[in-house]
């Protein structure tokens, strides 16, 4: 099946806060469990920041690693993709987990205004950065929040230090940055399709703009991105109750209009969980969404399993591939290789699942009216777009 869609899923962010939706993941723990409850739901590629204690954003690469072990015994299909970005982490930190090898890494390549502060990314910066993903074989994905990240990239590109084909991101909503605009989208694609023609992309909402630019991207053959990091609201009258509710939306969307319903499907995956918190893999764990398909009754992953013997859809398999271009990069070590690296990650088999996240609608959820009467109905709190 050509074309499938990658879902990320933007699991943490830097900025939102659990009084924001207590549905986000903080811990370590928590992270892997709301990212193997999201990719059961569909989606491909986690996007992580980490975050301390006490919920400030952090850049200590022992949580980076305690992650990416966690998350490669768990769902070790899933691309795991480390944020260099977000606001309230030192410059020089930025890349510190970077020795670590995870499949991808975003990069801006240059520096923007967000809504109450100057998202930093000096000209020096950003090829260090480059330098280190190509030399370590880490994918990066460029964050375009303006259009000279895009004409930055194809220079970095022409002078080898990207290699081809880059992956791209367009962010959209970001106060301060570009608006979400469908005109803005389609000029971003032909300019990028001029200057550095091969390259794959993802199309990313902030807020409220998150389902309507997911819906541009997948009309145009993108790829999209969702979760907590940037957007905290299943809707306008609603909190998310989890990343994976984010995703099931989304997964929705990929599938095509004949599947627009909003109630969540039956969590049919709780079985599939108990296996993966003994310390094995869970089975066959479906990893992309065909586009245009009508999703089957109970969600997406229903009619989409693999063949037996297969951990991944052939479809999505080639798409990975068409990504990650194994040709341009150098030889990598294999993930067991990769995984011993990871001496400070402990024992999170026994990690309690995080339930208090189920279901809690708006209204019914009375410490979050106070909340919602700060950020009136259908505004954004315009700090959430801080952390990318
Ligand atoms: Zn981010």
């Amino acid at each position: 099946m050509p074309n499938p869609v990658i879902i990320a899923v933007a699991i943490t962010g830097s900025v939102p806060r659990r009084k924001d939706n207590p549905a986000l993941p903080v811990t370590v723990a928590e992270q892997i469990e709301s990212t193997h409850a999201a990719h059961e739901a569909g989606a491909t590629l986690v996007h992580v920041h980490v975050r301390n204690d006490d919920e400030t954003p952090s850049s200590d690469p022992a949580r980076f690693a305690a992650f990416q072990e966690g998350i490669r015994r768990h769902c070790p299909d899933i691309i795991v993709q480390f944020s260099t970005g977000g606001r309230g982490r030192a410059l020089e930190q930025r890349g510190a987990m970077l020795h670590l090898r995870p499949d991808m890494a975003s990069l801006a390549t240059g520096s923007v205004n967000f809504p109450s502060i100057v998202y930093e990314n000096p000209p020096g910066f950003v090829r260090g950065l480059a330098t280190t993903m190509r030399d370590l074989g880490i994918k990066p994905e460029i964050e375009v929040f303006d259009l000279a990240m895009l004409t930055n990239t194809a220079a970095l590109v022409a002078e080898g230090l990207i290699l081809p084909p880059p992956h791209v991101q367009f962010v959209f909503g970001v106060k301060n940055a570009l608006p979400a605009r469908e005109d803005i989208l389609d000029f971003e694609l032909a300019l990028m399709r001029e200057l550095i023609p091969g390259a794959t992309w993802t199309a990313a909402g902030i807020g409220r703009d998150q389902f309507t630019v997911a819906r541009w991207a997948l009309a145009r053959g993108g790829h999209v991105r969702t979760g907590l990091e940037d957007n905290i609201r299943l809707d306008r009258h609603t909190l998310a109750p989890s990343n994976a509710a984010l995703v099931r939306r989304t997964a929705e969307l990929a599938a095509g209009p004949a599947a627009p319903s909003r109630t969540p499907p039956p969590r049919a995956a709780s079985s599939a969980c108990r296996p993966c918190r003994r310390g094995t893999p869970p089975e066959a764990p479906v990893a992309f969404h065909p586009r245009g398909t009508a999703a089957s009754p109970g969600g997406q992953r229903r009619g989409l399993a693999s063949a037996p013997g297969r951990r991944l859809h052939p479809a999505f398999a080639e798409e990975r591939r068409r990504i990650f271009a194994p040709a341009a990069h150098p030889p990598r070590p294999c993930l067991a290789q990769r995984r011993t690296r990871c001496p400070g990650a402990g024992d999170l088999r026994q990690v309690p699942r995080h339930r208090p996240d189920r279901g809690q609608p708006l209204a019914a959820a009375a410490p979050f009216r106070s909340l919602h009467r700060r950020h009136p109905v259908g505004q954004p709190a315009a700090a959430l777009a801080d952390g990318i």
